[in-house]
């Protein structure tokens, strides 16, 4: 039956993970996975999520089939703290959030639901660069999707007119996709000013705009400032959709926790929405996992809960920063004559560092360090052990 099918290409980033694997180098450094790792370079649980799964295990819950949508207690928690607690969007409910399987399983279900039930212009526009995954899923939907400047090479920074610029030129009522906060795989992320711009150009051209928020609390360490994009674009009156995901806040990688949001202007026409969403969830895959979500809606609606794990954000995000300045530092200190303060400059998990790809295959041969080709480190790899490691390789291949 399947002698048709040709070989698809690897995924990338798991790709780089594979050959990190096999390399016995006793120095060697994975810098190409997206998951924060603590100090000691391993896989981290948050404290505040250790305690919830304590009291999960006490409750001794049972295993019945969760609502199409996912509990209402986990979406009414998760939409809180995306749109704020005082949001007139939670007071008049004129939301429609539904579980979904993390971020991507977001990304899908609302692209999906743009391809049934979308009537203006169905036409994606995308940051460049952006995640790969984002113009994968609009081809594996039929969608086109288009790009909009974002990154600036001259400056490794954005690039704000070339952004606007772009966006006023896209045709009324497409769709455009923005990352919230923390940019993958750049780092760079619009400054508040730069999102009223955003907001107006967006709304003078009525575009209607798609947010991914998958790094919540990881930019700056606080999750109102991380929501600062979204809430103005609401209180700026855009009925935007947004992807949610607490695979890195909340290091719940494979718990595939996340949601969807449709705002949708009245309650009842986010009653209908929702009556589509559940539709087409019901057909893909029934109805969503519990336990994750489980440990999301214990954390945000247990005060003490919540209250360690905004430490907890803020502790990961603190450590990336740190690291940020010591990799600067440590380039700079080696006396490289190229401009460094990206790294510092750049927020979030990732650090786009500008390195070409023939440098970043030097990194890898030579030193044994791994990251995409597109020369995005994963800041969340580096700790105070290899460090000084990392930044002498990359002062060598750049010097
Ligand atoms: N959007 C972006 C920009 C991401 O970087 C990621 C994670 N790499 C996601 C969405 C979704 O991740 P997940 O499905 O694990 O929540």
């Amino acid at each position: 039956w399947w002698s048709n099918v040709q070989m698809g290409p690897p995924d990338v980033i798991l790709g780089i993970t594979e050959a990190y694997k096999k390399d016995a180098h006793p120095n060697k450094v994975n810098l190409g996975v997206g998951a924060y790792r603590d100090d000691e370079g391993k896989p981290y649980v948050l404290p505040s999520v250790r305690k919830a799964e304590e009291i999960l295990h006490k409750k001794a819950l049972n295993h019945e089939y969760a609502p199409i949508a996912g509990e209402a207690t986990y979406t009414d928690a998760v939409a809180k703290l995306a749109f704020g607690e005082d949001s007139p969007v939670i007071k008049e409910k004129t939301n429609c959030t539904v579980q979904t399987l993390s971020g991507t399983g977001a990304l899908r279900l609302g692209l999906e639901f743009i391809t049934k039930h979308y009537s203006k212009n169905k036409e994606v526009w995308l940051p460049t660069p952006t995640w790969g995954n984002h113009p994968q899923i609009c081809n594996m939907l039929n969608l086109p999707h288009k790009k909009y400047r974002y990154f600036d090479p001259k400056t490794n920074g954005f690039d704000l007119q070339g952004a606007l610029e772009d966006i006023s030129k896209i045709p009324e009522g497409s769709i455009i996709l923005l990352h919230a906060c923390a940019h993958n795989p750049t780092g760079v992320d619009p400054r508040p000013g730069d999102w009223e711009q955003l907001s107006k150009v967006i709304k003078d051209k009525k575009l209607f705009p798609f947010f991914d928020m998958a790094y919540q609390g990881f930019a700056t360490g606080n999750v109102d400032n991380d929501a600062f994009a979204v809430r103005h674009f609401v209180k700026e009156g855009h009925q935007v959709m947004l992807a949610q995901s607490f695979a890195k806040n909340m290091g719940l990688y494979g718990e595939r926790a996340g949601a969807l949001t449709f705002l949708c202007g009245d309650a009842q026409s986010a009653a209908k929405v929702m009556s589509q969403v559940k539709i087409m969830v019901r057909t893909m895959y029934s109805n969503p996992p519990l336990y994750g979500s489980r440990l999301v809606q214990e954390i945000l609606t247990t005060p003490e809960l919540k209250k360690q794990w905004l430490a907890d954000v803020k502790q990961m995000a603190d450590r990336i920063i740190s690291m940020r300045t010591q990799l600067r530092a440590g380039i700079e200190g080696a006396g490289n004559p190229h401009p460094w303060n990206h790294i510092t400059d750049q927020i979030g998990m990732f650090c786009f560092t500008g390195l070409k790809p023939e440098q970043v295959e030097r990194l890898t041969k030579e030193f044994h360090i791994y990251l995409t080709k597109d020369g995005r480190i994963s800041v969340a790899g580096i700790s105070s052990k290899n460090v000084n490691y990392v930044a002498e390789a990359i002062h060598k291949v750049t010097a």
